[in-house]
């Protein structure tokens, strides 16, 4: 909490901050829900009381994106369970989204190992070189998201209305030009940038990191998860992706707005 407000209006506005957190998100000129989402997050990153603070923002977005953006007659999606061509790609993300993935897998050594295989076949590998290998997730079971829940934001809003352009684009090792709709593609950008100025006005790194990289370094670290919310770097050695550029000074404005709140 800063000097900004007293403790009355903190309650007042994490209150008012209640009224938009279950809604859908309207992409509107609006900047309270988007203060509200990010101020909650901030809230559940720090909250000493939970056992996996990162769990609990993480499902959060991951709520809120689903609620965003329903699927319309309009614009029907090709993708179904058991449909896994887009799975041989780089995943990125964040490191809460990191740790509630790891979280799964806990109980889970055979998939802890596939991890690791995966790992050292495509460590290091470009985009491009990693969707050439054909090396698949490690974290698919039998064509199935095994984390399907709890997947990393750029799986969740990675859809496409073409099975075709995902067969034909994966199949050239190229970085695939698949048709995803619209209101996807937003709230996608809109989900992380929540994360960024979550994570900036929380003190935490921003940083977007390889999947399987962060996860082995995750799971051969003990207390990872509280480690790293209390300010130690443990991901420091995990390959990092470029960190987005598009959208930063939209986060510089959000978080100058919401810094005062927080
Ligand atoms: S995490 Fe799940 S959805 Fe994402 S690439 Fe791996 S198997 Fe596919």
């Amino acid at each position: 909490m800063t000097d900004g407000l007293s403790r009355p209006e903190h309650r007042a506005l994490q209150r008012e901050d209640e009224a938009f957190l279950p809604l859908p998100l309207q992409l509107s000129a609006d900047p309270r829900p988007l203060a509200a989402h990010v101020r909650h997050l901030v809230r559940l990153l720090r909250d000493p009381q939970s056992t996996s603070p990162c769990s609990e923002a993480v499902a959060h977005v991951a709520g809120l994106f689903d609620r965003s953006v329903p699927e319309t007659p309009e614009q029907p999606l090709a993708c179904r369970k058991g449909c896994s061509y887009c799975c041989s790609q780089m995943v990125t993300l964040t490191a809460p989204e990191a740790f509630f993935v790891a979280a799964q897998l806990r109980e889970r050594p055979k998939t802890v190992a596939t991890i690791g295989q995966a790992h050292s076949l495509t460590g290091g590998l470009t985009v491009k070189a990693r969707l050439r290998s054909k090396v698949s997730c490690p974290l698919l079971d039998d064509a199935v998201c095994s984390v399907y829940a709890a997947r990393p934001l750029s799986c969740h809003g990675f859809v496409s209305m073409d099975l075709k352009a995902c067969i034909a684009g994966l199949a050239d090792g190229e970085p695939p030009n698949i048709p995803i709709p619209g209101l996807n593609v937003a709230m996608l950008d809109t989900c992380r940038m929540l994360y960024t100025a979550a994570l900036r006005l929380a003190g935490l790194p921003v940083t977007v990191y390889e999947m399987n990289q962060a996860l082995v370094t995750i799971l051969a670290t003990e207390r990872a998860e509280a480690r790293w919310l209390a300010g130690e770097d443990i991901l420091a050695g995990v390959a990092q992706a470029p960190p987005p550029s598009r959208y930063d000074k939209t986060v510089a404005q959000m978080t100058a707005f919401i810094a005062p709140t927080v």
